[in-house]
């Protein structure tokens, strides 16, 4: 079987991605992975053929640049068709050449959903996030903002809409690309626990396969316990939060490692205390084999990572999409909301830290969110669902 996959420039969204390919290429099948650079390693790794997109981004003016560094949905919804227009004589070419048996794309990877509607071949959204209906939208409260971005967003995008048209991308409305339909076959990276209105998805279209992780086997922890805070790879430029948690951990019973980004300077943050460490990247599931308790902003990677390591959580969701997972986290037990002032007041959040570092509830809800996690198909169910669709 050939795979044609597509994805996003995202670790968020390429990272549940590679055990899957792993898996597809162990069973005998070939897959061509249209990436980006800073992913090629960990794609021909797992032993697919990579397909640079880089020179295919469209340009950003610093306008744009704002709006996605606020994750602007129209904004992010305007620069992937552009892509699609960039990248449709490569991809084309390619599909009538290598003539792929099924299309696997990230559900915001329009250039790959587009791709498999315009050569008509089978499809499957792969979703790092919560599988999105009527329903579980509900549960995702979506900010005035964020609303009113995409509502006034729409004509700039069915504008974009318009221009594939001509290209033999038979869309009418951006709304049609955006929005997945309830019969599309959808890879779902978490358990149906922690899914919202699970019972929404059919077994016929929905695979919750679970996080599909490199497994790290967890380290005694018998030293002083280790709290890793990490707001992610994308909207982690926040000195002042960084600054609150080492105040609120500076010289405390406890080693404090802070993931910062890529977009900050660790060495910003001034002269640390002994017991702090800051880190640009770090291997996150190594650091999570070590740690007590995880501060997480709750993208779906890490808040999952975390509970497939059984780590206690303190959430701190920065959008809906972040907010919606951080509730669930919360309603399984195997997290505690932080208070919006712990994040800008040091005692608070030393309290908060504390409280959390001490909480039985807290740490048989991890418990259960491991096991639970644990028991789901895993790579091996998405293999075997792609297989599917491809017949
Ligand atoms: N990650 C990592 N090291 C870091 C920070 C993040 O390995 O220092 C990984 C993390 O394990 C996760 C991904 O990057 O797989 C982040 O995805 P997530 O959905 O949590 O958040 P996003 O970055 O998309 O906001």
């Amino acid at each position: 079987m050939r795979v044609l996959w597509f994805c996003i420039p995202a670790y968020g969204h390429t990272n549940p991605t590679i055990e899957v390919v792993r898996e597809l290429i162990r069973r005998g099948h070939e897959v061509r992975y249209y990436s980006f650079e800073e992913f090629r390693q960990r794609i021909e790794e797992a032993g697919a053929e990579f397909v640079s997109c880089d020179a295919y981004l469209p340009p950003i003016d610093a306008k744009a640049e704002r709006r996605l560094r606020k994750v602007s949905t129209t904004e992010m919804s305007v620069q992937s068709f552009r892509t699609v227009t960039a990248l449709d004589p490569v991809i084309s070419s390619d599909v009538e050449a290598w003539r792929p048996d099924v299309v696997v794309s990230d559900s915001a990877c329009f250039w790959g959903k587009l791709a498999a509607f315009k050569h008509d071949l089978p499809w499957v959204c792969s979703t790092t996030t919560f599988a999105f209906n009527e329903q579980s939208a509900k549960y995702m409260e979506t900010s005035a903002r964020e609303l009113a971005d995409m509502v006034l967003g729409l004509p700039r995008m069915n504008r974009e809409i318009r221009k594939l048209q001509p290209l033999g991308y038979h869309v009418k409305s951006a709304l049609d690309v955006v929005r997945n339909k309830p019969d599309d076959y959808t890879i779902v990276y978490t358990s149906r626990t922690l899914q919202p209105c699970a019972e929404s998805f059919d077994e016929e279209h929905y695979r919750f396969v679970g996080p599909s992780v490199r497994d790290v086997a967890p380290h005694e922890k018998n030293g002083r316990p280790l709290v890793y805070v990490s707001l992610g790879t994308v909207i982690n430029d926040r000195p002042g939060f960084y600054h609150t948690c080492i105040e609120a951990l500076r010289d405390a019973d406890v080693d404090l490692l802070i993931s910062c980004g890529k977009a900050f300077d660790p060495t910003l943050l001034g002269k640390l205390p002994a017991n702090v460490r800051v880190e640009q990247y770090v291997d996150q599931m190594d650091v999570l084999s070590r740690a007590s308790l995880f501060v997480t902003h709750c993208g779906m990677n890490s808040a999952s990572e975390g509970m497939w390591m059984g780590v206690p959580e303190l959430l701190y969701p920065l959008t809906g999409e972040q907010r919606a997972v951080a509730r669930r986290v919360s309603e399984v037990g195997a997290g505690a909301p932080l208070d919006a002032h712990a994040a800008k007041d040091p005692a608070k959040l030393r309290a908060s830290v504390f409280a959390a570092l001490k909480s039985d509830a807290l740490a048989a809800g991890s418990a259960r969110m491991r096991e639970d996690l644990r028991s789901c198909a895993g790579p091996a169910g998405a293999a075997d669902f792609i297989e599917g669709v491809a017949r």
